[in-house]
């Protein structure tokens, strides 16, 4: 197969060609021990869920993080980011998925007719947007399909190898329901091994516009621990990849790196239910403050975000992550 020098370097030096770790068999199993062993005596709130969200705002402020908790975030709505965002993930799903190569055009209207068929918020919102703002967020999918197809070796032909998924949901249910584990990865690509299951062949990609921060190294190790729990062997590799440049960030997935991530979550679980059970919340004032739902009530709230007159405003995609 003929590459490009940048389709080539992501196969070779992102996606890898080399020999791929073996973990132990038992490691779903530690790793679901290490989290319901700290969390069985907790007293939850009611199936608590845990997302890449949620643990960033507890990492930012516990009352933001507390808010989430009690559902006082404001019903999600579409707006021209997040509909961008489904439309490109939707498009490279139809660009990989396709039976016949598809230019980027083709792949961004497809998408439009899709997502308007499955998602009825979609639909609405896009119902609702005048003509000429819908041809904007359209051909910003075409771009971005472009850069993706310049970025990536052709995954269409590449099925077979690598197995690609694309905005796949995953969910761990830990106690029995109780604390539930979730994530929906941008990209997955790697067979499994059926010789040998506990072979590391999958690398999880988190697609990114803009710039770097430092979160998304913690969101990926969180993903990392959705797929160790969910398929019983991680990811060889998690990266968040920048579609402007090509470039990325990526991590090795070791034990050390999903124990990380398990710890995070049993300090969430512990903080969720500490403060269910009546603790105050530690504030913690910053530029989050603008989109903190309590930026209105809360004693500490950065002046500034309040003065901004922010209104609460939804983080994240249409569904729980
Ligand atoms: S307004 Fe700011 S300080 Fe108050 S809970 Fe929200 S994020 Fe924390």
């Amino acid at each position: 197969m003929q590459l490009t020098d940048p389709q080539r370097r992501t196969l070779q030096q992102l996606i890898g060609t080399g020999e791929r770790p073996v973990f132990p068999a038992d490691l779903a199993q530690r790793l679901r021990d290490r989290i319901e062993g700290a969390a069985r005596s907790l007293d939850l709130p009611d199936a608590l869920w845990l997302g890449k969200e949620k643990l960033n705002d507890l990492g930012r402020c516990e009352g933001s993080f507390s808010s989430k908790i009690a559902g006082e975030a404001p019903p999600f709505e579409h707006g021209r980011a997040s509909a961008t965002g489904v439309l490109q993930h939707r498009a490279i799903e139809v660009v990989v998925g396709a039976r016949e190569p598809l230019d980027p055009h083709t792949a961004a209207e497809l998408s439009v007719e899709r997502t308007v068929e499955k998602e009825e918020r979609f639909a609405e919102y896009w119902a609702g947007l005048p003509a000429p703002e819908r041809d904007d967020i359209q051909m910003e999918v075409v771009r971005r399909t472009i850069l993706f197809e310049a970025s990536f070796p052709p995954l269409r032909e590449l099925r077979r190898e690598l197995s690609p998924a694309t905005e796949l949901s995953v969910r761990a249910e830990l106690l029995g329901g109780a604390l539930v584990v979730s994530g929906k990865l941008d990209l997955l690509l790697g067979a499994p091994d059926r010789l040998e299951p506990m072979r590391a062949t999958r690398i999880a990609i988190d697609l990114k516009t803009g710039s770097a921060y430092p979160q998304y190294a913690e969101d990926n190790r969180l993903y990392a621990l959705v797929l160790a729990l969910r398929f019983g062997v991680p990811p060889f590799r998690v990266a968040s990849f920048f579609l402007e440049g090509g470039t990325w960030q990526a991590e090795d997935v070791d034990e050390g790196t999903l124990f990380h991530a398990a710890d995070r979550v049993v300090e969430a679980a512990r903080s969720a239910a500490a403060i269910h059970n009546g603790r105050d919340p530690s504030l913690t004032p910053g530029p989050w403050c603008g989109w903190c739902p309590r930026v209105q009530v809360c004693p500490a709230a950065d002046p500034d975000a309040r003065s901004s007159g922010a209104e609460p405003s939804v983080v994240g995609s249409a569904g729980r992550r």
